[in-house]
């Protein structure tokens, strides 16, 4: 866990922050007023973190109520966040590039396919959406069971059980019984985006934390680890809109 911290003031009493939490940066609007006793954190109307805080309460003490909430915090971000609009035309992004929607409006329709850089899509009126997403989480299962094939081929080590995520805050995880989550949204990421996330995750096998050590393990398993961890950070927002 890496974390800075910049304060733009707003006003008095009032200024935007930010906090680095497991590679995510949370930016929030953080109010003191000398009324309050405790702290609060809501998704404000203007759809942005906002911590509520006495005067002369210690950041240290702010940021370790973040962390405590921050899982809680990126999910009420995402509900908000505004996704593609479906429609013929838009852009998506696939495999680390970008495929461009197609759409013939089909009664019952509910085929897609990709056609070169063109996702083809017969699907009824209504249902495009749905249909979308349906073919991204196919592609996810072959995509990252290949990557994780592949990884594991030549990391000599056997293929450890694994299943796709629909999570909103994080791209992979490993459970307490040794099972690994990729999210599907990955598939958005190019091949070597995917490649880190599956071996961050099978760290993890020998550390559970993000000490420095695990990092050692990260870098040892792939070496270019923080140009591709940098790479999530931009482009997360864009592959999460979805
Ligand atoms: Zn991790």
């Amino acid at each position: 866990m890496i974390f800075r911290r910049r304060a733009t003031v707003v006003r008095r009493g009032q200024c935007l922050a930010d906090l680095e939490v497991e590679g995510e940066r949370i930016v929030y609007l953080l109010k003191r007023s000398s009324a309050r006793r405790s702290l609060s954190l809501r998704v404000n109307a203007e759809g942005m973190a906002q911590v509520n805080a006495p005067w002369s309460m210690a950041q240290t003490r702010i940021d370790a109520f973040l962390r405590q909430h921050a899982a809680w915090l990126r999910g009420q971000l995402a509900r908000r966040r505004v996704g593609p609009v479906w429609q013929d035309g838009v852009l998506l992004p696939f495999l680390g590039g970008e495929i461009q929607l197609e759409w013939h409006p089909i009664l019952h329709g509910k085929s897609v396919a990709l056609d070169g850089r063109r996702l083809v899509c017969e699907v009824a009126e209504g249902g495009l959406e749905t249909a979308v997403i349906h073919w991204y989480r196919s592609q996810a299962a072959a995509c990252l069971a290949d990557r994780m094939a592949h990884v594991c081929a030549r990391l000599d080590r056997p293929v450890p059980v694994w299943r796709l995520s629909n999570a909103y805050t994080r791209w992979g995880s490993l459970s307490a019984k040794g099972v690994v989550s990729l999210n599907w949204r990955l598939v958005k990421g190019s091949v070597e985006e995917i490649d880190y996330v599956i071996c961050h995750e099978l760290a993890h096998f020998r550390r559970r934390d993000h000490s420095a050590a695990f990092w050692r393990e990260v870098a040892a398993l792939y070496p270019d680890y923080q140009t591709m961890r940098q790479r999530l950070r931009l482009q997360g927002a864009r592959y999460l809109e979805f």
